[in-house]
């Protein structure tokens, strides 16, 4: 990665250089898409489209696997973290309140001492709270600097690898899938293996940005890493697709989900669409951002004054 590629990647205004192509929803299938926006919130043209079905907000043109690894490698912790290495110090202590946190709400959700996989695990936290409360638990982690940070203190419970290259049996009582599954071009196919690695009863936790919510920042809510955005409406319907049905909730798009009766996934894409609709369509990014801004701008003042 010369300065070269890095100036040309901070450059606000120009296009992301990546290979990709045009797909289908990876939730519902459906071909028929509306513009949402052509610009992500580095101000880097980037086309986002939302599916006439089920109102998932995708990247148009998809990236490629190979251009979304090559992105991971080259340019995501400098884009997120401002770190091109090892994760920082303020960073960990942050990931590890939060693990905290999720595994006081998981806890009493699965058995005593139960099996868990961390899908996308990161620096290593959560694996590392489930173990302490007496969980044998264990994760996997693409990313090559988090993950060798991991190992240090997981050994073995912390695998670097990809999701299509981790084996699993049906062995696990929770799998977690915190912040992931919206980095994916397909969530279905993701969270299909989730499901084949569950025993009979085991839960799926999965944790994603709420596009609703963040859709008081029009364009600002979108960037390149996350090539799919989901409503609680939507992210329902991608689990119904792989026998999955919500359970419990920590908020919209918090969801724990089991293997159940199939929701009613006509409804359920009929309320992710009208909620798209409303957040990306009615409401126009553009706007939104702006306004956005501009109240930011002004809360330190009113704050002052
Ligand atoms: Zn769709």
């Amino acid at each position: 990665m010369t300065p070269f590629d890095i100036a040309a990647h901070l450059l606000p205004f120009t296009r992301y250089r990546y290979d990709g192509e045009t797909v289908p929803c990876p939730v519902c299938g459906f071909a028929s898409h509306t513009p949402v926006a052509g610009l992500d919130r580095r101000l880097k043209r980037l086309s986002t489209v939302m599916c006439d079905r089920c109102g998932l907000l995708r990247t148009n043109p998809m990236p490629s696997e190979e251009a979304l690894d090559r992105y991971y490698e080259r340019y995501y912790r400098l884009d997120y973290q401002g770190a091109v290495s090892a994760p920082r110090a303020r960073h960990l202590r942050k990931r590890a309140a939060e693990a905290s946190e999720r595994r006081a709400w998981l806890r009493p959700r699965i058995p005593a001492g139960g099996r868990t996989l961390d899908f996308g695990a990161g620096s290593g936290e959560f694996v590392s709270a489930m173990l302490e409360a007496g969980f044998d638990a264990q994760g996997f982690e693409p990313g090559a600097a988090y993950a060798s940070h991991a190992r240090q203190t997981l050994g073995r419970r912390m695998v670097e690898a990809g999701w299509r290259d981790v084996k699993h049996q049906a062995e696990f009582d929770l799998v977690t899938c915190m912040s992931v599954l919206e980095h994916l071009g397909t969530p279905v196919e993701a969270l299909q293996a989730m499901v084949s690695w569950l025993k009979p009863g085991g839960k799926v936790f999965v944790m994603v940005p709420d596009m609703q919510h963040h859709a008081q920042k029009g364009f600002g809510a979108l960037h390149f890493a996350h090539v799919v955005g989901f409503n609680h409406h939507n992210l329902q319907y991608a689990a119904g697709r792989v026998g999955l049905r919500m359970i419990d909730m920590v908020n919209p798009t918090r969801l724990l989900f089991g293997r159940g009766p199939a929701p009613d996934m006509a409804e359920l894409a009929q309320l992710g669409l009208a909620t798209a609709r409303a957040s990306y369509i009615d409401q126009n990014p553009v706007r939104a951002y702006f306004a956005y801004q501009l109240g930011r701008a002004r809360r330190p003042l009113k704050r002052s004054a």
